[in-house]
């Protein structure tokens, strides 16, 4: 990648950015939480808890969806830990927006892997490793709920080595299982720490120990447990692999410690984890060249868009990652794609619950810009360079439908609220070559919900979806003479996406590998990359 790079400035090098990805029900917002209440952020836990249980169920999730201000904030998160200023991307918990989560990792510099000690690698949990696999982000990986009946360590460890393909290797280690559970080990530091059941928001005291032969151990463990834990610790030694920064900054090591996120318990040992491991703000790639966090010049690019965050104001928030330089409020900085030059008066930084002017900030913080829609996801920002970020990925929906307005005098009206949506990311949408209409695509189901909502309370208009006659969406690339032959031929099934890009409608895979046999310099793919 970038070889002799200079050191980083001390500012941003105290930077961790990061994303917590895990099933639903791991233990991520109570973790949030936790790391907010150790970051300083809030003063009680149960802050964070509102949108914990707003995403239960689906009337509350579309009030959520309303009620921008609660998802808006947890969006990203500014807090610090020490020294360290943590910046924590929220990934949507709902399997149904998986898209946007996707594109949330594409600003982190290391995910958190929550799992739930009873129920291991889950398939969302899973899907998201994929991704950040894709990406070879480090992963620090925390086995939630040990104060409950779990599963053998050895078998979490075994079953996460397996099923992603990763080597482990424990930071701590468990000492008693459910309701014998009294603390871990901190095998990094030789630390013992005991967990208080009484009081679930009470950090645990360190106990040092001189190594595992210590006899002060014995004075704080039962000697069952002790002699278990021993046993243990002597395989653990044997058979799993030493902690490896490289291996770790590659992705191809994870550490793991083991924790009860809701007693506050093995948290601050991640959080050290993330300080002292991180990584800290990593080269982004771009075309046509790297961007190093420790340029001169700010860079920075859109991974998301969110409209109506102030219900007052039709005002977008583009949520750009900073990828070099020292950012300051007023700034004037060249949007790319437009060429133009934006004066970034108004930049916001999310500190937990409120919203702040930034004034500064640095390679690796997360700024809010409000806007009027010029930014869009994929965007680059830079002080004069024609530099574009790459590897921010737009996946074919895999569900379809066609809108038409209540009213069809308004049907230009439907096309603007539509086109908006598609900026955001919140939707594809195609206009087929024949006919009028619009088709509407997603990644998840309760996306037709949440969008038909926000067209009727954000711009007065009722609309009618139904079901479309085709199933699947592919882009079309190739030499331009052969993709005007394609298209001209297959008129029925041609569309141009959001972005003007030629589209593939169809309901049958047999069309995709027909297309593929009769015409072999033409690529139907499934995902394109945002520019
Ligand atoms: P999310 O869906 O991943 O955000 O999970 P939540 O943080 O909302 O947690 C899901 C449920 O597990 C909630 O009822 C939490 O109170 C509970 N929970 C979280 N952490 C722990 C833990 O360490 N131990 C136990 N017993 N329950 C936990």
């Amino acid at each position: 990648m970038l070889d002799n790079r200079p050191t980083l400035p001390p500012e941003i090098a105290r930077r961790r950015t990061f994303a917590i990805i895990s099933h639903p029900d791991a233990g991520k917002t109570t973790l949030t939480e936790k790391f907010l209440l150790y970051g300083g952020a809030i003063q009680m836990a149960g802050q964070v808890r509102a949108k914990g249980e707003a995403r239960r169920t689906r009337s509350d999730f579309m009030k959520m969806e309303q009620d921008r201000g609660i998802s808006v904030s947890a969006s990203a998160m500014s807090f610090d830990f020490k020294t360290f200023r943590f910046n924590l991307v929220d990934t949507p918990g709902h399997s149904d927006f998986s898209e946007d989560t996707y594109r949330t990792l594409t600003a982190v510099d290391a995910a958190v892997m929550v799992v739930d000690g009873a129920k291991g690698v889950e398939s969302q949990t899973q899907k998201l490793f994929e991704v950040c696999r894709m990406r070879d982000l480090p992963i620090l990986t925390f086995c939630n709920k040990m104060d409950r009946e779990s599963r053998d360590t050895f078998d979490i460890i075994d079953e996460i080595q397996q099923n992603l393909a990763i080597d482990v290797t424990p930071a701590s280690w468990p000492i008693g299982r459910g309701r014998d559970f009294i603390g871990t080990y901190d095998l990094l530091r030789d630390q013992l720490e005991l967990m208080d059941r009484a009081d679930r928001n009470k950090v645990s005291g360190s106990i040092k120990i001189n190594g595992l032969d210590d006899p002060a151990l014995a004075e704080h463990v039962p000697a069952e447990l002790l002699e278990v834990f021993l046993e243990e610790i002597e395989m653990a030694k044997e058979l799993l692999p030493k902690m490896d920064h490289q291996a770790l900054l590659d992705g191809t090591m994870t550490p793991i410690w083991f924790g009860s996120a809701i007693n506050s318990f093995g948290v601050q040992e991640l959080m050290q984890g993330i300080a002292d491991f991180g990584p800290e703000p990593q080269p982004q790639r771009a075309e046509p060249r790297f961007l190093a966090p420790e340029e001169l010049k700010v860079a920075g690019f859109v991974f998301k868009v969110q409209a109506n965050m102030d219900p007052k104001h039709r005002d977008r928030v583009a949520f750009v990652r900073l990828a070099s330089g020292h950012f300051k409020r007023g700034m004037k900085l060249t949007h790319v794609r437009s060429k133009k030059q934006m004066a970034i008066s108004n930049p916001v930084l999310f500190l937990a619950a409120d919203r702040e002017l930034a004034e500064e900030a640095w390679a690796g913080d997360i700024i809010g810009i409000p806007n009027h829609g010029q930014l869009r996801i994929g965007d680059t920002l830079t002080e004069g360079e024609t530099l574009r970020v790459t590897g921010i990925p737009s996946f074919a929906p895999e569900l379809l439908q066609s809108v038409r307005a209540g009213d069809p005098l308004k049907a230009k009206h439907l096309e603007k609220a539509l086109m908006q949506f598609a900026e955001e990311g919140a939707a594809k949408v195609f206009k087929p070559m024949i006919g009028s209409g619009f088709i509407v695509g997603v990644v998840g189901a309760l996306q037709f919900e949440v969008l038909a909502s926000r067209i009727e309370l954000e711009y007065g208009l009722p609309v009618r979806m139904e079901p479309s006659q085709f199933t699947s969406a592919r882009w079309v690339s190739g030499p331009q003479a052969k993709v005007d032959a394609f298209a001209q031929a297959n008129k029925q099934h041609m569309a141009r996406d959001n972005d003007d890009d030629i589209v593939f409608l169809t309901r049958l895979q047999w069309d995709i590998d027909r297309v593929a046999r009769d015409y072999p310099d033409v690529a139907l793919t499934a995902t394109k990359e945002m520019m």
